[in-house]
């Protein structure tokens, strides 16, 4: 079993940017300014928001993080992307999710200009993934290619699996794999929690990407001796060892499963790196495509 090293791969593809801005910015290219807006203090999406801020610090990238009052309205939010949009020194926009329930996703992901939308949900974005032309990629599938392409995994003719069908993950997963492109031209399967005897799909998979939000849920006999394993889920358990009394595991029993693998991505140090790497990319590329007036 080799282990999928998301600090590795992101530390080195983090280099290239760097690299890639030190030419651009000779060039007289700008510095690429990603903003951030947070509503409310939820402690997840606070260290996720945390962690894009400080590696755009670290790439030499601008960055400005808005926050706001769960009180905020949906039009007051919407009022503050349109700013977002119109401001010229902003080359990316992020809305971390989850949003409060009174104010609609779709409606602030849909404001987001496209040509800004370096999470890549907007539906521009997303209809131009379906038909494989040019545009950004949703962070996290994009960051588990970046990863499969750097191990040199081919996964050509292989039946991958994706539990999870979310518009953010396990839905633009299914998409990339299956294109006609590397990596791609995979077999894919797309199952969820109306799918009817998982274990009987889950057991074909030569690849299997996790994207569910149940701890440990993929359990060793689900799993297919060699097969690749990656695990986006992020769920907190209780370990009172801890100081912040909890501890991070993903959708994969890891203890259990990892021995059966060829390949799989650990929880921390996995998939989440290499979401951020996507997002970098993106942003770097926003800034490059930018439209002069
Ligand atoms: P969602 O809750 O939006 O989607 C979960 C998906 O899992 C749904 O499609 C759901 O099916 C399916 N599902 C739930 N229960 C079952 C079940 N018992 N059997 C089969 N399928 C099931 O989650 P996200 O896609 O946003 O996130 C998934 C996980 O990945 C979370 O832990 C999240 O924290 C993590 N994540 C990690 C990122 C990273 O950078 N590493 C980035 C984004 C997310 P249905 O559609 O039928 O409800």
């Amino acid at each position: 079993m080799q282990l999928l090293d998301g600090i590795a791969v992101s530390n080195q593809i983090k280099l290239e940017l760097k690299n890639e801005l030190i030419e651009w910015k000779a060039q007289g290219g700008k510095v690429p300014h990603l903003a951030a807006i947070l509503v409310g203090n939820n402690p997840a999406s606070e260290a996720y928001v945390g962690n894009k801020v400080k590696t755009c610090a670290e790439l030499g990238f601008e960055s400005t993080l808005l926050r706001f009052d769960t009180t905020i309205t949906e039009f007051e939010l919407l009022s503050e992307v349109e700013k977002l949009n119109l401001d010229d020194r902003v080359d990316g926009i992020l809305v971390q999710l989850p949003l409060p329930s009174h104010i609609s996703e779709d409606a602030v992901i849909n404001a987001i200009n496209p040509d800004k939308d370096v999470d890549g949900f907007h539906p521009i974005s997303q209809g131009r993934m379906i038909l494989g032309q040019p545009g950004f990629l949703p962070a996290t599938p994009y960051g588990i290619l970046l990863m499969l392409d750097h191990y040199q995994i081919d996964i050509t003719g292989k039946h991958c699996v994706v539990v999870g069908r979310s518009n953010i993950v396990g839905k633009p997963m299914s998409v990339l794999l299956s294109r006609n492109a590397n990596p791609g031209n995979a077999t894919v399967t797309i199952c969820h929690s109306k799918t009817a005897d998982l274990k009987a799909y889950t057991l074909q998979a030569d690849v299997l990407i996790a994207a569910i939000g149940r701890a440990r849920f993929i359990t060793e006999p689900m799993v297919k001796a060699g097969a690749i394993v990656i695990d986006v889920g992020i769920n907190r358990v209780a370990d009172t060892s801890k100081k912040s009394g909890f501890r991070l595991v993903g959708d994969v029993d890891f203890e259990s499963v990892a021995s059966k693998c060829s390949f799989i991505t650990p929880v921390p140090k996995g998939v989440g790196p290499m979401t951020i790497c996507g997002l970098m990319r993106n942003t770097l590329n926003a800034a490059k495509l930018k439209k002069v007036n």
